[in-house]
């Protein structure tokens, strides 16, 4: 396989940074990771629009156009055999010189590094048959500004690694009673037919597969309602999914062990399921 580095394709042990790049001594960048289908990457212009935000946000300057953006993840798909995979992509704000909080003045250039994984077969390509997945409640102990596609995940990280440790796949968040998100992912619940979902806020990363099941239940004339959502109504839903890129629409099916619903896939996942991977196809050729 192939990463790219700062201008350059190579192996991934040929692939060299320097400690005092500042992605490394205070997490000061940002990332994406974009999916591809049959080599096609997927909703690019919305990872593209996050992308840019991110790095506006956190005043790192876009190193790229993206023309050059698209170029690249295509190189980098392309030498790594296409098919169904995902490019992360990755902006730190560089190497500095000395290690110093403040940023370097003037600028540096930032370390740009991107590289794919295969993505595995996701839960919704086979709506009928697909199975469940446990999810356990955590307090959201992150920062003020989850909006922004930040690489420091220390809280995330030490909140997924205590679903994997009580055998679930995700940690639903939630912040004075209300649910934010997962750890790495958007939360959906169905309250007797009606889709619920929070809304766009600092508290949450706007998520691209979030925004394309709002689009596909509007166009499907599922009812949605996106509002806050409390930690009672998360207890009590007839269905809870979980929503990321490489993953796609996931069913929750017990809550810190509980059975959510009927404890099987509901009905509503279904549809929006069938929904999901028919407009994947159309839109990847597959
Ligand atoms: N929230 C968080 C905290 C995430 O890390 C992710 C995925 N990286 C998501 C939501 C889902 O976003 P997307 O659908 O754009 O992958």
């Amino acid at each position: 396989s192939q990463v790219y580095l700062n201008g350059a394709f190579m192996a991934p042990q040929d692939a060299r940074i320097s400690p005092m790049d500042r992605g490394f001594l205070f997490a000061d960048g940002i990332y994406e990771v974009i999916p591809a289908y049959n080599g096609v990457l997927f909703r690019f212009d919305e990872h593209l629009d996050r992308l840019e935000r991110s790095l506006r946000e956190v005043q790192i300057i876009n190193p790229h156009s993206r023309a050059q953006w698209q170029a690249l993840c295509e190189d980098l798909i392309a030498r790594n055999n296409g098919g169904n995979i995902s490019v992360y992509l990755q902006i730190s704000r560089g190497m500095a010189e000395k290690r110093d909080h403040a940023f370097p003045d003037p600028p540096v250039v930032p370390t740009v590094f991107m590289m794919t994984s295969p993505i595995a077969v996701p839960a919704a390509d086979s709506p009928d048959t697909a199975r469940g997945y446990g999810a356990i409640t955590r307090d959201d102990i992150r920062w003020a500004r989850c909006d922004i596609k930040s690489v420091s995940l220390l809280p995330n990280s030490l909140l997924r690694q205590q679903a994997v440790a009580a055998g679930a796949a995700e940690a639903i968040l939630l912040r004075d009673g209300f649910v934010t998100e997962g750890s790495a992912s958007n939360v959906f619940i169905v309250q007797s037919g009606t889709i619920i979902t929070p809304p766009r806020s600092h508290a949450i990363l706007g998520g691209i597969t979030r925004d394309l099941v709002v689009e596909l239940c509007h166009q499907h004339g599922l009812p949605l309602e996106e509002r806050e959502l409390t930690e009672t109504e998360l207890r009590q839903a007839d269905e809870i999914w979980i929503t990321s890129s490489t993953k796609e629409v996931v069913p929750i099916t017990t809550l810190n062990g509980h059975p959510v619903g009927q404890g099987q896939p509901g009905p509503v996942w279904k549809a929006l399921a069938h929904h999901y991977v028919r407009h994947k196809r159309r839109l990847c050729g597959l």
